[in-house]
């Protein structure tokens, strides 16, 4: 039998997903292939995707990369969930941790006994009961092991790209800088066997990446991939960005505020904050979306705002022919909840995880890639779909057009199943867990008409001295935090 044909890949954009992929090659593939990553400085990258979820510890950890180090390199703040200001109704406010609320009673999940409490009258917010809320409503952090929060960060994305770039030419990735002008495929509609750029330039390879962002240059234009777009489910299609001076010591968490027909961001680093304002073009002119975000901002802008178009939805297939998307290129949903980054990370390990010795026949890798990647973007589109859907903003075009929004089937077993008695479970291995989306669910106001009849096993006069012991012992440990500002000062300086 002849030898495999040695792997040859070429990576097409220097974006986040470009150089994490290359990063993330190099590292566990570089032996065994060539990885060539092309880029265009002057197409340049979307150049936001600055918050992210706990997940991208595993990134720094795979790749052996320090967690100072990295915060330094890339001005990075810590991050302990999301605030969302507003969402349900103007004045009301919750934050959607990581981590785990409360503690719940062998079996007896946390959220049962809090539903029970509730209904006799001794519960306080859900909120209450999580280190991480007590912690980043206080300010706080204390990144150690021991001291239980979980966390992920708010960097510069631009910092992360030119971070993960030297990592990976360090480990022998090739960089072409030029425009990709033409994809060249074998015969009539084949694999793709190179990448034509400017000045008459070829980049062989026999399998390719594409991390082109919203352009989906090999699979989207030069497949022909179709386009499934998620708009009836998340409308919103334009953001724009900016930003800011810090106003103050950075927030340990990202803000998500409300607007008429949108949302803005609010994502502080060490030194600046990063601002944007998603707001759905159909319910809001640009000039009035721009009048809302500076008036939203707490510092002084850095610059003008610069919009940014999308459609919410993804490829049909994220693997077609020898032609894997991560990032933009794959697709794009909302960063209401930091996952586009996470996204390129679980793509790049299932990427590993199928990668075949053998090229000549991909059909089995590509399919379950496919499926499994299917799989966890409906997963998270029916998680932010529900933080639109669920809302008390009457009166507003945007938003009373939002809650007539009929969710997708996966999302309203979901919702059924907690207005019952707050029950979850989760789907194969779905991103968001039950914290995640009992904290959602209740924040956005849905409240579930009992309990599980699990709650009843612990003594009614038990509840109280309980809930009430888990709310004090999170709000003790996160008073003793040190503030969030003083630790990145005693780990980087004073900004
Ligand atoms: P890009 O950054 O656009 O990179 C594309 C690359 O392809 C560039 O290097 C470009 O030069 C190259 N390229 C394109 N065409 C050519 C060509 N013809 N020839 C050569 N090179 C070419 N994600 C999060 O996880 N958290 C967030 O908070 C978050 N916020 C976001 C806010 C908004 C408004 C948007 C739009 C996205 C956000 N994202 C967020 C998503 C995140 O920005 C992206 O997932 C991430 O930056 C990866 O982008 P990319 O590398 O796929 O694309």
């Amino acid at each position: 039998m002849a030898p495999p044909v040695p792997l040859d890949i070429v990576i097409a954009g220097g974006g986040t997903a470009g150089w994490m992929a290359a990063a993330t090659l190099a590292r566990f593939v570089g032996e065994a292939a060539r990885i060539t990553l092309v880029e265009s400085d002057a197409i340049g990258t979307v150049g936001v995707g600055e918050a992210t979820i706990p997940q991208i510890h595993n990134l720094l950890v795979g790749l052996g990369i320090d967690q100072a180090e990295f915060m330094a390199a890339t001005d990075a703040s810590f991050k302990l969930g999301i605030e969302f200001d507003g969402w349900l109704r103007d004045g009301a406010s919750y934050i959607h941790s990581f981590g785990t609320t409360g503690r719940g009673v062998g079996l007896i999940p946390f959220r049962q006994l809090w539903l029970r409490g509730r209904a006799i009258g001794v519960a306080d917010d859900f909120g209450a009961y999580s280190l991480n809320v007590a912690a980043a409503r206080a300010g706080r952090i204390a990144p150690g092991e021991e001291a239980g929060l979980a966390y992920a960060f708010h960097f510069d994305a631009g910092k992360v790209a030119a971070l993960l770039r030297a990592y990976a030419e360090e480990r022998g990735v090739r960089r072409v800088e030029g425009r990709i002008e033409a994809v060249e495929r074998d015969g009539d509609g084949g694999d793709i066997v190179a990448l034509a750029l400017e000045g008459d330039r070829r980049v062989a390879g026999n399998l390719f990446l594409d991390c082109t962002g919203f352009a989906s240059l090999l699979l989207g234009k030069a497949l022909g991939v179709e386009f499934e777009d998620w708009t009836r489910w998340l409308p919103c299609d334009t953001a724009l960005a900016v930003q800011s001076e810090n106003a103050g010591p950075p927030r340990p968490y990202t803000q998500s505020i409300a607007r008429p027909a949108g949302w803005q961001w609010r994502i502080p680093l060490q030194h600046r904050t990063g601002n944007g304002h998603v707001f759905c073009s159909q319910f809001m002119g640009q000039d009035e979306a721009a009048r809302l975000l500076l008036a939203g901002l707490e510092g002084k802008p850095l610059a003008d705002p610069r919009p940014i178009r999308f459609t919410t939805g993804h490829r049909h297939e994220h693997w077609s022919r020898n032609c894997i998307a991560l990032g933009l290129a794959a697709g794009f949903m909302e960063p209401l909840e930091s996952t586009s980054i996470h996204l390129v990370q679980s793509g790049l390990s299932r990427l590993l995880g199928l990668l075949p010795n053998d090229l000549s026949d991909l059909s089995s890798a590509r399919s379950t890639f496919n499926r499994l990647s299917t799989s966890e973007w409906v997963r998270i589109r029916d998680f932010l779909v529900l933080h639109y859907i669920a809302n008390e903003r009457r009166g507003e075009p945007f938003w009373d057009f939002c809650r007539a929004i009929e969710p997708p089937a996966t999302l309203a077993e979901k919702l059924a199943l907690f207005a019952e008695s707050g029950l979850f479970v989760r789907e194969e291995d779905e991103l968001f867990l039950d914290d995640s989306w009992g904290q959602v669910m209740l924040g956005q106001g849905i409240a579930p008409r009992g309990w599980s009849p699990l709650a009843d096993n612990v003594p009614a006069e038990d509840i109280g001295p309980f809930l009430a012991s888990v709310a004090k012992a999170a709000r003790v440990k996160a008073a003793a935090m040190p503030a969030h500002g003083a630790v990145l000062d005693a780990m980087f300086g004073p900004g």
